[in-house]
């Protein structure tokens, strides 16, 4: 059984918040701080330029993959970590096109993260050739998967709602219709078990800074299933991912498996505060997570539901449908969220009217439930949301 105390003795959570946003964000691991500063002062400082040999700077972004393999059901060496994910979603989505030549379209769906959907768009233009990106609502993907689609491009869950696909059966369903599938996994890595083996899936990304708590701008993930490793071609050819970045040759070959989707210099510093996470992943079982996770959302569901008629419930009631956040909807939704930051309860907004809050078992509690419960119930039934101040726009939501 995963120690839930122990693990949240391991985060820094700043006293009087309410933490419901390690969804967009994780908080800092307490050892994070003292690994960047030994990577800084001891590698960085004093090693120098030998820190990519002595300090295994270059071996980092497979190593940490490997670790966070075990979290998404993925054999060792076929994840990799680098840049962030829109150029990992690029970067898939790319590869399994020009797998798949016959066919001109990507599949996704409406409720997908616009980044997702902006490089999709992005890579159909320089393609040309009759690329186009087509997107259905999300309730509709089982149905929109025909013989015209070269690959699927979906998010597990859902970033506004954390309605949840099917993976596995639509995964089957576009392997049926000779589709390839690009899952991206930013709200499901850490957030709740996948099983990228068993379900047979083609590509997937992911973020880290989000449940897996590497810190703001922390690089994403590619995962590349084994039977493809050796015959997807990188459109970002990048020398790290040649087959001997050092025999500085003219001319790209990519390299073996995984390592061909390394593209340049990976972020050290960044990789560091990753690490320091993963040791606490490491004790961590994902089963032992999602029992967590649904516990957790089921009482705020039932606490909110209870004291806030006025919140409509926009994530699925069900909660195997749904990942590990709970939205609700409200016409005043960024002023009350602005309410509930400045009472110390952290959640976010999604535009239009959607409330956020993220439930992250290593680290929340079911009393932070409780508390966060009864101030949304003080903030509705108060109307304190009702204030100028927290109707004015930020840049970030
Ligand atoms: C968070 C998120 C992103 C963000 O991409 P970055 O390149 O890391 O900024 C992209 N896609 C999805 C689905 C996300 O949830």
């Amino acid at each position: 059984m995963t120690d839930f105390a122990a693990t949240r003795a391991q985060f820094h959570l700043p006293d009087g918040i309410i933490y419901l946003d390690g969804n967009s964000l994780g908080p800092l691991p307490k050892a994070a701080a003292g690994r960047v500063a030994r990577a800084v002062t001891e590698e960085w400082g004093n090693l120098l330029i030998t820190g990519w040999n002595k300090a295994g700077w270059m071996d980092q972004p497979i190593r940490l993959g490997n670790r966070i393999a075990r979290l998404i059901g993925a054999a060792p060496g076929t994840v990799v970590l680098g840049d962030t994910l829109s150029i990992k979603v690029y970067q898939a989505l790319a590869s399994a096109l020009e797998m798949n030549p016959a066919r001109r379209v990507i599949l996704s769906d409406t409720g997908n993260f616009p980044s997702d959907l902006y490089m999709a768009q992005g890579l159909c233009r320089t393609l040309g050739d009759g690329y186009v990106l087509k997107t259905v609502a999300p309730e509709e993907v089982d149905r929109a998967i025909d013989k015209t689609v070269a690959a699927t491009l979906l998010t597990e869950v859902d970033y506004r709602t954390g309605r949840r696909h099917d993976m596995a059966a639509i995964t089957a369903k576009a392997h049926a219709a000779g589709a390839l599938t690009v899952w991206d996994l930013a709200h499901s890595a850490g957030a709740l078990p996948v099983d990228l083996a068993g379900t047979a899936a083609d590509f997937a990304v992911g973020c880290t800074y989000k449940y897996l708590n590497s810190g703001p701008g922390g690089p994403a993930f590619i995962y590349v299933a084994p039977r493809h490793a050796d015959v997807a071609r990188p459109a970002l050819s990048g020398w790290l991912g040649h087959e001997e970045p050092f025999a500085f040759d003219l001319t790209y070959r990519p390299g073996g498996g995984i390592e061909r989707m390394r593209v340049g210099t990976p972020p050290v510093l960044q990789l560091a505060a990753l690490e320091a996470s993963l040791d606490i992943w490491d004790s961590v079982s994902m089963a032992d997570v999602r029992a967590r996770s649904i516990d957790l959302t089921e009482q705020f569901v039932r606490g909110v539901e209870a004291a806030c008629p006025a919140l409509v419930l926009a994530s699925p009631r069900d909660p195997a449908r749904r990942g590990s956040q709970i939205s609700f909807r409200h016409p005043q939704g960024y002023a009350i969220m602005q309410a509930l930051i400045a009472r110390g309860v952290i959640g976010d907004f999604r535009a239009p009217d959607i409330l956020r809050f993220g439930f992250t078992p290593l680290y929340t509690t079911h009393a932070d439930v409780t508390g966060a419960v009864r101030v949304l119930a003080e903030v509705m039934a108060k109307t304190l949301w009702d204030r100028p101040e927290y109707k004015m726009r930020a840049r970030v939501t």
